[in-house]
């Protein structure tokens, strides 16, 4: 005998089933509404493009470093005329070691390369020599980057000295007093085989040694174990602006990093004309590059070397000009100009920021769960990594924010008008403006 089928069991569980289908179908028919229309927008508003100057420390003592920023960041009256208070970063270096500059003048009080503002004394590890000053300029947030160890470029590209030991005793400090750059920028000549990142067997780049493990020059193991993510491998771009300022690098070692581009260079007719010394700043900071920049929603990263002339001041009329046009453009909402490290965060934030979007009850609720980087991993999402996210919403009055299932405090958040695109949005607050004047409460006698 077969088993008989139980036709009433069957007709319950059928029955059920068509009621459950019934309630979801009137549940969405009245109550669900249809899914919002969220968008992450490119810039924080009201910005239509971000815009960072990365300047390389080289030929910079404290006293111009004090007189440039003054001047770059804070709103003071200086001998330049009204600060421009922007967020402009800078570099470091731990060493000095050149021979190459002999007998040039850094600035223009006859002093040479032993004045320039380094941590140590020369590469005496038991002699501090800026240290202080380095330690409170990267508190300040004008110090981001390292522009490699040192300068260790020689007159005889084949002399090398920057070796493990120096870039153990330079991370052993830097940590002894919670300085973290995570931007690396290489420097110099083939005699800095420390540089890393753009190794090619034959060609410009062969002498690169920081990331080949069998080389006493080896350090990218400590460079990612302290948690530098950015490197400037020493290769300049021409283009003003890109889509996205990052790229991928695999390094000798197996490591990853991110490149970054950076403008440095025209090309001429006459071929390569490098554009970043102080005294060219209007052949790089022109009216059509930022509009274009603007119009292709682009970041640029721009290289520089603020502190490398010999004046009394570092900018003359009509560099000073060009970047008065550059802080007009920030000040009237088109380009935000933030500091190296802040731009390339944002940009892998917003290439790579995963959220989620749910509404209920009429609301609708953006939830930021991590920041799925490729090549350093997944990590929740902390607040100063979002900061300058922006959705485009229907109505930034009906969204509200989380972050790690915790809802973003009403005083991080800035809900915008529409924009160009006619439409409104709703974001996480950038940075505050700080244009305090550090130079003011430290001493700078070199
Ligand atoms: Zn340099």
């Amino acid at each position: 005998m077969g088993k008989k089928i139980n036709y009433i069991k069957l007709g319950t569980v059928l029955f059920l089933f068509i009621v459950l289908g019934i309630a979801i179908f009137i549940k969405n028919g009245f109550t669900a509404q249809p899914i919002a229309q969220v968008q992450m927008r490119e810039f924080p508003y009201p910005y239509q493009a971000m815009l960072s100057i990365a300047s390389d420390i080289d030929g910079t003592t404290p006293h111009e470093f004090a007189q440039y920023h003054q001047f770059l960041n804070t709103k003071e009256n200086t001998p330049m005329g009204r600060g421009l208070g922007l967020d402009i970063g800078d570099s470091f270096w731990m060493y000095m070691d050149t021979n190459s500059s002999h007998p040039y003048y850094v600035d223009n009080r006859k002093h040479i390369s032993n004045a320039i503002m380094t941590y140590f004394n020369g590469i005496d590890t038991n002699k501090k020599k800026d240290a202080g000053l380095i330690n409170y300029y990267y508190r300040a947030g004008w110090i981001d980057s390292i522009h490699g160890y040192g300068d260790f470029s020689r007159i005889n590209h084949g002399q090398g000295f920057c070796t493990r030991n120096l870039a153990e005793a330079a991370w052993k400090h830097m940590n002894e007093d919670g300085i973290h750059p995570d931007i690396w920028i290489n420097h110099g000549n083939e005699a800095n085989r420390q540089n890393f990142g753009a190794y090619t067997s034959f060609g410009f780049a062969s002498y690169q040694e920081g990331d080949n493990k069998q080389s006493p020059y080896y350090h990218t193991d400590l460079i990612i174990k302290n948690g530098v993510h950015f490197l400037w491998n020493s290769r300049g771009d021409s283009d003003f602006g890109e889509k996205s300022a990052i790229f991928p690098i695999k390094l000798r070692d197996g490591n990853k990093i991110w490149g970054f581009h950076r403008y440095v260079f025209d090309r001429t007719k006459k071929g390569v004309n490098w554009t970043w010394g102080p005294k060219a700043l209007d052949v790089q900071i022109t009216p059509q590059r930022l509009d274009n920049l603007v119009s292709q929603k682009n970041y640029a990263i721009i290289g520089q070397h603020f502190g490398g002339g010999n004046g009394a001041y570092p900018f003359d009329r009509s560099n000073i000009k060009a970047l008065r046009l550059l802080a007009s453009y920030q000040d009237s909402g088109r380009i935000l100009v933030a500091r190296t490290s802040r731009l390339l965060h944002y940009n892998v934030a917003h290439n790579y920021l995963h959220y989620a979007i749910t509404t209920e009850g009429g609301r609708t609720k953006i939830e930021l769960k991590s920041i799925n980087d490729p090549l350093f991993g997944s990590h929740p999402v902390t607040i100063h990594e979002v900061r300058g996210i922006t959705f485009y919403v229907d109505n930034p009055k009906n969204v509200y924010i989380s972050l790690n299932n915790h809802l973003v405090s009403s005083k991080e958040i800035q809900c915008n008008p529409p924009d160009q695109t006619g439409k409104p949005s709703i974001g996480i607050k950038w940075f505050a403006p700080d244009t305090f004047d550090y130079t003011k409460v430290v001493s700078h006698t070199s």
